[in-house]
């Protein structure tokens, strides 16, 4: 196919992917304009490879702020989005439109970080939130902690078995006074990967709760993506087909909330999941009470929920 080689944005010399990212006319206005310094002898002519080295080693130089070191992908994005929307729709942002919109894009991402950290872990949706003062419902304190009035809590651990490739999960459900009501433990097997295991799960664990009925639940997991993912699913699109599925079994419940464990509060639950892996525990159940092997570890989150 003949086509003109020349970059549609200078008209100046053959279009290379160097050229478009660093060496452009509109692509060095952009960067000037984002304020990250120039290497001394400006960006490589040939080598895309001796540009990028030049900006991720300065991501640790202290001397650049901490914005710029950090931004330029965003910048390379900009520039990449700018190049295509001139060749294929005739348009084009100005490099003071495209320097904006880099700032921008770039700001939000650090605002929805910031809100994984401070929204997303502790507290649930808001639709289906509740405040998370007072409760102890955080993962930022030491060893189990109870549901507020009214609320159960489900902890659901999961253990995979690389070499055999099956799982262990367990849900442990317990109400605000530490009492555990039922506790479940069940075995999954021809399983691809740890990933798979997380997901199925949690899925078991959510299904299990509407099918026995529970309303206000929190559900407590180790699986950090997961709870962002559940709880933020704009900011987590790799993970959409999970909280999508999750979303639609956790519609029924009245109230929910998914929260991140670490491996202290969520021990119990996590013990249960490992006899499976651990001893081949193949048979699954649903019981009422705690199993009496681990009647020390309940007793000391019991005594954690009075506290
Ligand atoms: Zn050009």
């Amino acid at each position: 196919m003949k086509i003109d080689l020349r970059c549609q944005l200078c008209g100046d010399e053959d279009e290379s992917v160097n050229h478009v990212l660093f060496t452009c006319s509109m692509a060095r206005q952009i960067w000037a304009l984002t304020g990250i310094p120039s290497p001394s002898w400006g960006f490589h002519n040939g080598s895309v490879f001796n540009n990028i080295h030049y900006l991720l080693m300065n991501t640790t130089n202290t001397l650049w702020p901490h914005e710029l070191r950090l931004s330029f992908p965003w910048t390379l994005w900009r520039i990449w989005k700018n190049r295509n929307l001139a060749s294929f729709e005739g348009k084009c942002f100005s490099p003071l439109e495209s320097a904006q919109k880099v700032k921008e894009d770039w700001t939000e991402w650090v605002e929805a970080q910031k809100g994984d950290e401070e929204i997303g872990l502790v507290n649930g949706p808001e639709t289906h939130g509740l405040s998370p003062l007072g409760h102890g419902i955080g993962n930022r304190r030491y060893g189990w902690s109870p549901p507020p009035l009214n609320w159960f809590k489900c902890n659901i651990g999961i253990s995979w078995s690389n070499r055999n490739k099956f799982a262990g999960c367990a849900w442990v459900l317990r109400d605000h006074l530490g009492k555990v009501l039922l506790h479940s433990r069940r075995a999954f097997v021809r399983l691809s990967d740890k990933q798979e295991a997380h997901f199925i799960g949690l899925m078991w664990a959510i299904e299990s709760m509407r099918s026995h009925r529970v309303e206000n639940v929190i559900f407590g997991l180790q699986v950090e993506s997961l709870v962002k993912a559940i709880n933020r699913p704009i900011a987590w699109p790799s993970f959409r087909y999970q909280s999508m599925e999750a979303g639609l079994v956790l519609k029924f419940f009245r109230r929910w909330k998914i929260i991140l464990e670490n491996s202290s509060s969520n021990r119990c639950a996590f013990l249960i999941a490992k006899s499976v892996t651990n001893d081949c525990r193949l048979q699954s159940y649903v019981t009422v009470g705690h199993p009496f092997w681990l009647d020390g570890v309940f007793a000391v989150e019991r005594a954690l929920a009075s506290d």
